[in-house]
C-alpha cells in the first residue's frame, strides 16, 4: 500500500469521501486520489515522494506556480504581523486598489469574500436587492459555486423552472433560477420576453470552464448584456475562474472591454487570492454602495479581506505583468500543441477548446459548444488517458469536464517531460 492509499483510507473514516471538495476524489476517473505533500514551481510532490508536472495548479489560483518566492515572502511578512485582524488593514486596501486599477474603469468598488461561492451569492443578493426582483437566469453547465440558487440542474427545454441539483436545495429556491442552454441568445430572448420584469440578473461565466472550456460564441456575452439591460435586469459576469487568467483583465478584457460594454457586477476568485482563501465581488460604485454598511443589503465575513490572503493575491497580481501573460499564453500554446499532437498520432478523436491560456481537451469528434455536447465525450478513454499521464508523472484534472491550468513556472524541461508522457497517455486513450 502506498502512503497516499493509507492516508486516503484513514481520511475516508473521518471526512465524507476522504476529501474537502468532491472533484478531488477522482470520482470520474476512478482510483484513489494522490495525497500532496509539497509543491515548487511547476511541480508537486506526493506523500510517497513522487513528483508530477502539475496542470491543475490548485484549480487555477497558482498562476505563477507553487511557492513562488515573492508570494511566500509576502505571506510570511503578513503572518508574522497577524494571521487575522477583524479590522481593516493596509494590504487589503492595496489589493482593492490594485484590482480596481487593473480592471481599467470596469469597477469602482470591491468587497472581499473568502470563496467564489460567497462572491457569487453576494452578487446575486445585490442584483436582487437593487432591482427588487426575484429571478436569476443561468446557463446549463456553468458553475458558480454551491449556493442554493446556483446548484440548479439543466431543465429540459427552454427556461424550465430550475430543479434542485442536490438534495437540500429547496425547490422554491431552485425555482427562482431559470436555466438556458449555453450559447442560445434566442432562448435568452424568449425567457426575458416571458418573465423579464421578474428577472434580477443574468449570470454567466465570462469564459465557461466548468463543463470543460467552452468558447463563447461571437457576440454572446454582449447580447446577454443588451437583453438584460433592455428589460431592466443586471448582468453578472463570473470571472472567478477566467479572471486574471485569460487576460490581464479576464474574460471582460477579451470581450466587453473591446466591444464597449461593462457588466454590472463581476465576481473574482482563484488568481486574485494567489492560492489563499480569497474572492471578491466588484462593480460600479453606485451599485456596490448598496452593500452594508453604506446601504441596506447585508453581507459580511469574519475572515473576509484576510491579510495573508490579500498579500498572496497582491503579490500574484504584481508578478502577472504583460510579459508574464505573454509567457503564460505561449506555455499554454505549447502544452496544448503537445497534447493535440500526441492524441492525433494515436488517432484519438479529440477537440481542443481554448481561450488564450485556458483550455481543455474533449475526447470526441464533434464540436463542443455546450453541456450536452460536452457530455457526449468518451469519459472512459479520458480516464485511461488521465491514469497513464499520472503514472508518467503528469497531473491532469481528473475529469473531462474540467479546465487545464498552466502556470508561468512551466519550463522547457517540463515540456519535454510532457511530450514523453503524452505519447504514453495517448496510447492508453486509444486502447
Ligand atoms: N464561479 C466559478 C466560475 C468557478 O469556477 C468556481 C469554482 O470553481 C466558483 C464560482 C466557486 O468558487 P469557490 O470554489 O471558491 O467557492
Amino acid at each position: 500500500m502506498t502512503r497516499s492509499e493509507e492516508l486516503f483510507a484513514q481520511a475516508c473514516t473521518v471526512m465524507p469521501g476522504g476529501v474537502s471538495s468532491p472533484v478531488r476524489a477522482f470520482g470520474r476517473v476512478g482510483g484513489a486520489p494522490v495525497f500532496a505533500a509539497s509543491g515548487r514551481g511547476s511541480r508537486i510532490t506526493d506523500v510517497d515522494g513522487r513528483q508530477y508536472l502539475d496542470l491543475v495548479n490548485s484549480w487555477g489560483p497558482l498562476i505563477a506556480g507553487y511557492s513562488h518566492p515573492a508570494i511566500v515572502a509576502a505571506v510570511q511578512a503578513e503572518v508574522a504581523r497577524a494571521t487575522s485582524f477583524g479590522a481593516p488593514c493596509e494590504v487589503e486596501l492595496r489589493l482593492a486598489q490594485k484590482v480596481v486599477e487593473r480592471m481599467a474603469g470596469a469597477i469602482g468598488r470591491i468587497r472581499f469574500t473568502c470563496s467564489g461561492t460567497e462572491a457569487v451569492m453576494t452578487a446575486a443578493r445585490i442584483a436582487r436587492g437593487a432591482t427588487g426582483r426575484p429571478l436569476l437566469v443561468k446557463f446549463v453547465g456553468c458553475y458558480h459555486g454551491h449556493a442554493d440558487s446556483f446548484l440548479v440542474a439543466a431543465g429540459s427545454g427552454v427556461a424550465s423552472l430550475g430543479l434542485p441539483d442536490s438534495p437540500g436545495v429547496p425547490s422554491e429556491i431552485a425555482a427562482d433560477t431559470l436555466t438556458v442552454p449555453y450559447g442560445r441568445l434566442d432562448l435568452v430572448e424568449r425567457v426575458f420576453a416571458e418573465r423579464g420584469d421578474e428577472i434580477a440578473a443574468v449570470v454567466t461565466e465570462s469564459v465557461p470552464a466548468n463543463m470543460g472550456v467552452i468558447v463563447p460564441p461571437e457576440g454572446f456575452n454582449k447580447g446577454l448584456y443588451e437583453i438584460a439591460h433592455r428589460h431592466g435586469a443586471l448582468m453578472i459576469q463570473d470571472e472567478v475562474l477566467a479572471g486574471f487568467r485569460v487576460s490581464p483583465t479576464g474574460g471582460w478584457g477579451l470581450q466587453g472591454r473591446l466591444e464597449g460594454w461593462t457588466p454590472d457586477l463581476f465576481t473574482f476568485g482563484k488568481v486574485i487570492g494567489g492560492g489563499m482563501p480569497l474572492a471578491a465581488v466588484g462593480g460600479r460604485a453606485e451599485l456596490m454602495d448598496r452593500l452594508a454598511p453604506v446601504g441596506p443589503i447585508y453581507q459580511a465575513g469574519t475572515l473576509s479581506g484576510n491579510p495573508a490572503a490579500c498579500a498572496a493575491g497582491l503579490a500574484t497580481l504584481e508578478l502577472m505583468d504583460d510579459a508574464a501573460y505573454q509567457k503564460l499564453y505561449d506555455i499554454a500554446d505549447r502544452v496544448s500543441g503537445i497534447v493535440s499532437a500526441a492524441l492525433a498520432r494515436e488517432g484519438v478523436a479529440h477537440r481542443l477548446n481554448k481561450v488564450t491560456s485556458l483550455f481543455s481537451f474533449f475526447l470526441t469528434d464533434e464540436p463542443v459548444v455546450d453541456f450536452a455536447s460536452a457530455s457526449r465525450q468518451d469519459h472512459e478513454a479520458f480516464a485511461r488517458f488521465f491514469h497513464a499521464a499520472l503514472d508518467e508523472g503528469v497531473w491532469l484534472p481528473p475529469s473531462g469536464f474540467e479546465a487545464w491550468f498552466c502556470s508561468t513556472a512551466i519550463t522547457d524541461d517540463d515540456l519535454e517531460h510532457l511530450e514523453r508522457a503524452m505519447a504514453v497517455a495517448a496510447r492508453a486513450a486509444a486502447q
